[in-house]
């Protein structure tokens, strides 16, 4: 069965595609490589065993999407093509609403002219806002503290609208929380480009000596030891939540939102400690102040996946960080140029 992966050479699609070939779906990738190399397809060659298909460009063509469904038939499409930047989101706002809004539209109405109805698509934890209280269910409050959250944010309206519209579709949206670690193999990770936004990639490169220190984005918030509390979830446990949707899911009408989470929170300072253990050497680090736009603590209640999914996450901080490692210490320079 054929699944369409946008954004699969990116660092959640890739081990998606894995976790699909080794479930016997064929993915079909579509990726603009705007923050992804082809080497990725030679990767998930060499631990699956099966080289995906792979065409590159953009979703927001027109033209290269219909030549797509025209081409494979596809039964349901994983939606992962997006930027995910907060803070290049702030600075250029219309990139994001171009690529993550229109992007998505687009795809949509490619996939009505095709009869492709059921869609996967890759929401945040961003979408909780600061949140009243913690764990959070997926009725809480919805809201927007940067263009990123708001793309996210408006494309599930948009996508809730049009499945009311079209209730033989099905939509289901799955909000991350915070994707880390590697595949086991050592083979794929993430390869942020530049200065790494996210905490582990930055932890990773300081204790390969690629930086000189972490910056602790304040140390007096709410929690136990006063730095920011986060739910932090295997990215082959992510991949396999993607799995149990489309088994559970892609058939069933209507719109579905999951958490995908662990639902265990914790703080910049347990993931530093737990670095420090399995790399074997001191991570050093400084507090500064708070960044822009964080919150305290965001955790999940990942009950309602178990649920309905019959999906849970079963890899621990231990396997988060030793894969994240092992990653970085055979990839010094990521997938390199
Ligand atoms: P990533 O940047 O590694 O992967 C995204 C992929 O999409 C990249 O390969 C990129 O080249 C491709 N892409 C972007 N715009 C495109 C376009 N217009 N046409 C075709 N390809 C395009 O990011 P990721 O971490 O794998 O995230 C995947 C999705 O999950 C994104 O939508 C992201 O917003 C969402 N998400 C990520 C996180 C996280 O922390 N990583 C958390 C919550 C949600
Ligand atoms: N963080 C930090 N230093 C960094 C990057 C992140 O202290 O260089 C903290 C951040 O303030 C938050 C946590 O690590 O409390 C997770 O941040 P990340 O950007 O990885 O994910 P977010 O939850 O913000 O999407």
């Amino acid at each position: 069965m054929n699944v369409l992966v946008t954004g699969g050479t990116g660092y959640i699609g890739s081990h998606t595609c894995i976790q699909l070939i080794q479930q016997g779906y064929s993915p079909v990738v579509v990726d603009n490589l705007c923050n992804s190399k082809k080497v990725v397809l030679d990767r998930i060659e060499q631990v699956s065993g099966v080289r995906p298909i792979f065409i590159q460009g953009d979703i927001r063509d027109d033209a290269f999407l219909k030549s797509v469904f025209d081409e494979y038939t596809i039964d349901s499409v994983i939606h992962f093509a997006g930027l995910k930047a907060v803070g290049e989101s702030v600075e250029k706002p219309l990139k994001y609403y171009d690529n993550n809004v229109s992007g998505t539209l687009r795809l949509v109405q490619t996939m009505e002219a095709a009869n492709v109805k059921s869609l996967i698509f890759s929401s945040s934890a961003t979408v909780y806002g600061d949140p009243a209280s913690v764990p959070i269910k997926e009725n809480f409050p919805t809201s927007a503290t940067n263009p990123y959250g708001r793309s996210k944010l408006m494309v599930e309206e948009c996508l809730r609208d049009f499945q009311h519209a079209n209730p033989d579709w099905s939509i289901t949206l799955l909000r991350y929380f915070n994707p880390v670690g590697a595949h086991t193999s050592g083979l794929l990770g993430e390869d942020p480009r530049g200065t790494p936004n996210n905490l582990l990639p930055f932890v990773a490169q300081v204790a390969v000596g690629r930086r000189q220190k972490l910056g602790i984005f304040g140390n007096d918030y709410p929690t136990p030891d006063g730095t920011g509390v986060r739910d932090y979830i295997h990215v082959v446990d992510l991949a396999d939540g993607h799995l149990a949707a489309l088994e559970k899911m892609a058939h069933q009408p209507g719109t579905h939102i999951f958490n995908l989470g662990t639902g265990q929170g914790k703080s910049v300072l347990d993931m530093v400690y737990a670095f420090e253990r399995v790399a074997e050497r001191p991570i050093p680090y400084e507090f500064k102040p708070r960044r822009a736009g964080d919150v305290a603590e965001c955790y999940a209640d990942p009950t309602y996946a178990e649920a309905i999914l019959g999906w849970k996450a079963k890899r621990g901080l231990n396997s988060m960080v030793e894969d994240t490692w092992r990653w970085q210490s055979n990839n010094p320079d990521g997938y390199g140029d």
